[in-house]
């Protein structure tokens, strides 16, 4: 699973466990962005701090681990790298891409999007305010998933934080006081 992380929030990590509980998955593999290209309009957290905050989200669970691949590879991350990292570090595993309805829909538009399919099998989640779709996509290399609404954003506990409002139960507890440890997202 992608994502900025930025922070990682209870709608990632019950997106995650539902996907991975579902099709059966051995492992879940949260991959911090590098630069995210489409993001480049805000301020990003630096990479560390996104990687710990999800090390710290994912440390009690024996089947959710993090790689680094993303924020050590040089330039904007693109999926398509991304996978064929994960393919080379893991020759014999099946890979699924596990993304969001608003990031499904948008996949299209990606780098090398046709290229992604044949390393990997997509796997869309509903959220909240977004529709779930496969149109235009391979039917064979996608599956779509209900899973419990978590209407919770990176965006909205940021600006939350930056508000002075909390943030408690929609991060994990870790991930609030790393916030606060911090001081992220005081400033936008
Ligand atoms: P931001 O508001 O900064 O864009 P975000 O909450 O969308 O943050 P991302 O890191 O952009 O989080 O998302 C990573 C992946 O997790 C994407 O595929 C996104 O669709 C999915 N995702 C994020 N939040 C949820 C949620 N509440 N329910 C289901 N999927 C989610
Ligand atoms: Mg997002």
């Amino acid at each position: 699973m992608g994502g900025t992380f930025d922070p990682i929030h209870h709608g990632h990590l019950v997106a995650a466990s539902e996907a991975a509980a579902l099709l059966d998955l051995d492992e879940v593999v949260f991959v911090p962005t590098g630069q995210p290209y489409r993001k480049d309009d805000r301020k990003v957290s630096p990479a560390e701090h996104r990687y710990l905050m999800t090390v710290i989200a994912t440390a009690s669970n024996p089947r959710f681990t993090v790689s680094r691949v993303d924020i050590e590879r040089e330039g904007p991350t693109y999926t398509y790298d991304t996978l064929l990292d994960l393919r080379e570090q893991r020759p014999d595993d099946d890979l699924y891409f596990i993304t969001g309805a608003d990031a499904l829909d948008q996949i299209l538009s990606w780098k090398d999007a046709d290229k992604m399919f044949e390393l990997a099998h997509f796997v869309g989640v509903t959220r909240p305010g977004h529709t779930l779709s496969g149109d235009g996509l391979p039917e064979d290399r996608v599956t779509l998933l209900n899973v419990p609404a978590m209407a919770i954003s990176s965006t909205d506990c940021r600006e939350r934080t930056q508000q002075g409002q909390p943030v408690w139960y929609l991060v994990p507890d870790g991930v609030v006081q790393y916030i606060g440890k911090y001081n992220l997202y005081k400033e936008q």
